[in-house]
């Protein structure tokens, strides 16, 4: 037997809520999670795509719950976690993983309600996810772990992204003022920053070779991540074996930030 306590990735017993699993990153990660034993609540505004996840979970034999939230709207997310608490009992692990794109545009031709949007969902949806898992978990007493999406448009600004990439910088900083404030209460705070991944939101770029190639031309790997790549990272973060890691952001993009 080595001296070393051995990390376990075993969700078993515990609640997550995933919020974006109907689709992409958030439908690999409520499949993974439930894979490694955790009760898992699908969140989605599309309550359709939610069942399809749901539906997988369940054939293979796990404990799944779908609900149908706007987390744009505070009292939805409100919604969500008194619901989850009284299907499964509490909030464990709160994945805040939904998220937009928003209009690919330049800057001087974005709109204010098109940019309003991108910040009401990515950023202002977020954050009240994440204070209201926290708030939950605080009321257990037993701590808890919150991870969320950001994106490496966090750091990379232009591809005429900008109201996307400020959403997901505001939602690195935000990070680590909620791992600061949290950790008395025994809650981790992280974020996951993907690079380019296989779903949905590139549907548009995906059906577009050319642009497609030189995307992939900036990523030392030389292709997309696979969602379940990106869900391996979250999973990593929600459990003990990510214990001491708070206020920070673990990016996973294939190596396309490493510059040159
Ligand atoms: P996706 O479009 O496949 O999935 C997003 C899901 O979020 C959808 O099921 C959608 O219905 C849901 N959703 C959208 N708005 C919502 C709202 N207001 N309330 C509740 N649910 C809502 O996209 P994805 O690629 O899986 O994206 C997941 C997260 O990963 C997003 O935050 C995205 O910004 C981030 N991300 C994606 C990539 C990528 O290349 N795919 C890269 C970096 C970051």
């Amino acid at each position: 037997m080595y001296p070393v306590q051995i990390p376990t990735f075993d969700c078993a017993g515990k609640t997550a809520v995933i919020t974006g699993a109907g689709s992409g990153i958030g439908q690999a990660a409520a499949m993974l999670f439930a894979a490694y034993g955790a009760n898992v609540i699908v969140a989605d505004i599309s309550e359709a795509a939610a069942e399809k996840t749901a539906e997988v979970i369940r054939r293979n034999g796990g404990r799944v719950h779908v609900i149908s939230v706007d987390i744009s709207q505070s009292a939805q997310v409100d919604r969500l976690i008194t619901e989850t608490v009284d299907h499964f009992g509490g909030v464990d692990i709160f994945v805040a993983n939904a998220g937009i794109g928003g209009a690919v545009l330049p800057l001087l031709e974005q709109t204010e309600n098109e940019f309003m949007n991108v910040i009401s969902v990515n950023l202002k949806g977020t954050f009240l996810c994440a204070k209201a898992a926290a708030n939950q978990m605080i009321h257990q007493g037993r701590g808890g772990r919150i991870v969320i999406t950001a994106s490496i448009g966090a750091f990379e600004g232009g591809g005429h992204h900008g109201p996307y990439g400020a959403s997901k910088g505001a939602l690195v900083t935000l990070v680590r003022t909620m791992g600061r404030e949290w950790a008395e209460y025994g809650i981790t705070v992280n974020a996951v920053c993907p690079g380019l991944t296989a779903t949905a939101i590139n549907q548009g770029l995906l059906e577009d070779k050319a642009l497609a190639e030189s995307l992939l031309d900036k990523i030392p790997m030389h292709r997309m991540a696979q969602p379940e790549e990106i869900a391996s990272a979250m999973l990593y973060l929600a459990t003990d074996a990510a214990a001491f890691i708070t206020g920070t952001t673990l990016i996973v993009d294939g190596g396309a930030t490493t510059g040159g």
